[in-house]
């Protein structure tokens, strides 16, 4: 049986290489394919077993048109031709009354913006940087489920003496192997950032130089931290201000430090100021600039670079992806 290279198509850190057996044209089999050293010699249980989504009986398999109200589940199966035509004709219709803007190409990225996705984060660092921090903070992400390779990684950092802190309301498997695990309560993660930050400012730990030459909104960013002393975001995040206070400072002393911003913040309230306050950090503590250091977000744009900052496309409106379909 042909056995043909492949890659994960899923939308997952990882990216892995496979190994794909088939028979008769048809996926009879999946493994892991050792040309790809992140992939290490294995894959998710997901993924080994996609045969059986791909063949499902559930699966979504002809165009259909909608008969019924939305929810009801009422369609009527239609051809390609029919189905391309209807959505033309409504994209012409919607585009003439309203314009081009009416219309959302929507895709599924987070919320994070163009900063922090397959950017910036995959051109500067991969997952073997990890291996040269002397401390990593993951924050609201559970690699042991979703970014399963990135735990062997970690655990040969720790194995060099890297320090280890995990972000999490959740007692990760991580957070079981952390130096420090700091259970914010759920949607705490901007004001930890800030107090951080505030701490990393009124500390004389903050990297002047390199926000002033490299940094927008400084100020208007130190204005938004400085309410938020230890004890002012103890209250808040659940988080003693003792514990705060320590690992602002542990990141201020430790280098070259990482962060690995996940997805578990931005999904609450304050989510995108989350994100955005949690990157911020690398930049006020001056962590840019060496192997190992920085942030990093998802690493499956790590394999091509040609995506940038400066290609993404400008203007447009912003819609809450929440309200969709309302
Ligand atoms: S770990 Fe991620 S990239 Fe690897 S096979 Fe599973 S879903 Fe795909």
């Amino acid at each position: 049986m042909p056995v043909l290279p492949s890659a994960c198509p899923l939308d997952c850190p990882d990216h892995c290489s496979l190994d794909v057996t088939v028979e008769a044209g048809k996926v009879v089999r999946v493994e892991d394919r050792a040309a790809n050293p992140v992939t290490d010699g294995f894959i998710c249980g997901k993924v080994r077993r996609i045969a059986r989504h791909l063949y499902g009986e559930d699966r979504l398999r002809y165009p259909g048109i909608r008969t019924g109200k939305k929810g009801e589940g009422r369609f009527r199966r239609v051809s390609w031709d029919e189905a391309l035509d209807h959505v033309a004709a409504k994209f012409s219709a919607i585009r003439a009354r309203s314009g081009g803007l009416a219309i959302l190409p929507y895709y599924y990225g987070g919320s994070n913006g163009a900063l922090t996705q397959d950017s910036t984060d995959a051109r500067l660092f991969a997952y073997p940087d990890y291996e040269e921090a002397a401390m990593i903070i993951v924050w609201g992400q559970n690699p042991s489920a979703s970014s399963i390779h990135l735990v062997p990684i970690i655990r040969r950092a720790l194995d060099k003496g890297a320090r280890l802190v995990v972000v999490d309301p959740r007692r990760t498997p991580l957070a079981k192997l952390a130096h420090r695990h700091l259970a914010v309560r759920p949607g705490g993660d901007l004001v930890l950032a800030l107090a951080m930050a505030r701490w990393l400012f009124v500390n004389g730990r903050a990297d002047e130089a390199f926000l002033a030459e490299h940094a927008t909104g400084v100020g208007q960013f130190r204005e938004r931290a400085m309410p938020w002393t230890p004890e002012a975001a103890a209250a808040v995040t659940g988080i003693s201000a003792a514990d705060i206070e320590a690992t602002a400072a542990e990141y201020a002393e430790a280098s070259p430090a990482v962060i690995r911003c996940g997805w578990g913040l931005e999904r609450n309230r304050n989510g995108g100021s989350a994100v955005a306050s949690v990157i911020a950090l690398p930049a006020v503590a001056g962590k840019f600039g060496l192997r190992g250091g920085g942030y990093t977000l998802s690493n499956s744009a790590a394999w091509k670079l040609s995506p940038s900052v400066d290609d993404a496309e400008q203007g447009g409106r912003v819609i809450n992806m929440n309200n969709l379909g309302e």
